[in-house]
């Protein structure tokens, strides 16, 4: 077998195949083409990528917010190999299972909050929130109020990329595109910055979670069948809720007896310091759809994890589930999955992001609140926003929104550093594995970028 990295073409015969046969994904074809292509990445380590070029690049993204390990880890190929030779696939329906998928929903089922006792998998995130519309609307069904169709999500929420995923989404660019399937409906997310800045923090926390109410009120209490959020919204634009914020949503969700989904798609396996997000905010999902760091990207895979509520509904009185996927529980990716489970465990990794690095990360970068760029970092653990803003004192944005975010997340390529840009606001969401002296050299880079966005744009504070 030989490498496709061994063979003799050049770059530019790599980038011109590419721009000719191959549509990227949330991208303007005809623009990456006119740019001269996409950049070829060909190995990595650690938490550094190197570039068909040679280019050494710290990734501030741990892929897409899933590389939760870093690169280079040979136990999750020996993993795969060991997998493939022995059981390379079989699927899941008709009354069979392998081991790898059982033993993987027993994890789950052990690491999840309380009361987390059956997992669904799937191939994706996008797959897993379609699985979990199904369930919810199944569950309603069974419990005979069938008009309970409507599922509210925030906007600018991101849950996928399928047409149901997008509507759960509030993605208006996506919805513009598209259209929207009818039963989603969207409120405003928490965030205190652009929509509460003049507020106590605390006190908008509550406000923002009364538009729940609000718009269930407005839908009719009796037709909306559940609520979906992240932990914290990330891609779109790093919400980080205020302290009040979820135990409001909950009371909520109690309140009119809907279901609670917590996408911990990005914030699960580690990210915030613990297993999951609804650990962090204290929150008990009856729905918690799970992908990225669940293999830390070496493998397609995602669950849904079923509380005992929909679980118990869907199992006495649902007979056959007609839902699944060729790949739902595919062995190799459960078998990779659980080795990246051990490893986050075994090296204390979720525990260091809690304890030590995590801090040490939020520490650093809330040093460069005073830059006169920067208008608010935060986050938690390895996830990060730094929102960028034109007159701080003033607290006005720019104009044109998502221009200097771009200006700035092109820097950051061009000196090394993989950082993400939604809107004018700079995400981070490394790999976990991070020491001490790679935060120092990310936030470097990241006070250069800013330097050099504030000088394009004639930002001085
Ligand atoms: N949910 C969340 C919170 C996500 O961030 C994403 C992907 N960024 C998805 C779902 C969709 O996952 P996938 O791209 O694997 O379909």
């Amino acid at each position: 077998m030989t490498a496709l990295s061994a063979s003799n073409r050049t770059t530019a015969e790599w980038k011109k195949i590419d721009s000719a046969h191959h549509l990227h994904p949330f991208t303007d074809f005809k623009g990456l083409t006119d740019e001269g292509g996409a950049r070829l990445i060909v190995r990595a380590e650690g938490p550094y990528l190197y570039d068909s070029e040679g280019t050494k690049i710290l990734d501030g993204m741990a892929g897409l917010w899933c590389v939760n390990v870093g690169y280079g880890r040979k136990e999750l190929a020996e993993a795969a190999y060991a997998q493939m030779q022995e059981l390379p696939y079989y699927n899941t329906f008709f009354k069979t299972t392998t081991m790898p998928a059982t033993e993987l929903a027993r994890q789950l089922v052990e690491l999840t909050p309380e009361g987390l006792n059956h997992a669904f998998f799937a191939g994706s995130g996008s797959e897993a929130n379609d699985t979990v519309i199904r369930m919810v609307r199944r569950y309603w069904a069974l419990e005979g109020q069938p008009q309970r169709q409507v599922i509210i999500g925030r906007r600018n929420g991101y849950h996928g990329s399928t047409l149901a995923a997008l509507s759960l989404g509030g993605m208006s660019a996506m919805h513009t595109q598209s259209g929207i399937l009818p039963g989603f409906a969207h409120i405003e997310p928490p965030h205190w910055f652009q929509l509460g800045y003049h507020e106590d923090p605390d006190a908008f926390g509550v406000k923002a979670a009364g538009w729940l109410e609000d718009k269930i009120q407005e839908v009719g209490p009796d037709s909306v069948a559940a609520f979906i959020a992240e932990p914290i919204q990330g891609a779109g634009g790093l919400v980080y809720p205020p302290a009040t914020y979820w135990a409001e949503i909950q009371r909520v969700c109690h309140k009119y007896g809907i279901l609670l989904i917590v996408d911990e798609v990005i914030c699960g396996f580690g990210r915030t310091g613990n297993w999951f997000g609804s650990q962090t905010f204290d929150i008990k999902p009856d729905l918690m759809p799970l992908a990225k760091g669940m293999s830390s990207g070496y493998q397609p895979i995602a669950a849904v994890m079923v509380g005992d509520r929909v679980a118990d509904t869907l199992i006495s009185k649902g007979g056959e589930f007609f839902h699944g996927y060729t790949y739902s529980g595919h062995p190799v990716a459960c078998a990779v999955a659980l080795e990246n489970i051990r490893i986050l465990r075994d090296e204390g990794i979720v525990d260091r992001v809690r304890t030590d690095t995590g801090p040490y990360f939020q520490k650093r970068l809330r040093e460069l609140a005073d830059h006169p760029i920067v208008g608010e970092v935060r986050g938690i653990g390895m996830i990060a926003g730094i929102e960028l803003i034109r007159d701080k004192a003033r607290h006005e944005f720019f104009d044109d929104v998502g221009k200097v975010g771009t200006i700035a997340r092109d820097h950051s390529f061009a000196n090394g550093l993989i950082m993400r840009a939604v809107y004018d606001t700079l995400v981070l969401s490394p790999p976990l594995i991070l020491t001490h002296d790679h935060i120092d050299e990310l936030v470097e880079k990241v006070r250069l970028v800013l330097d050099k966005t504030a000088h394009d744009t004639g930002v001085t504070g």
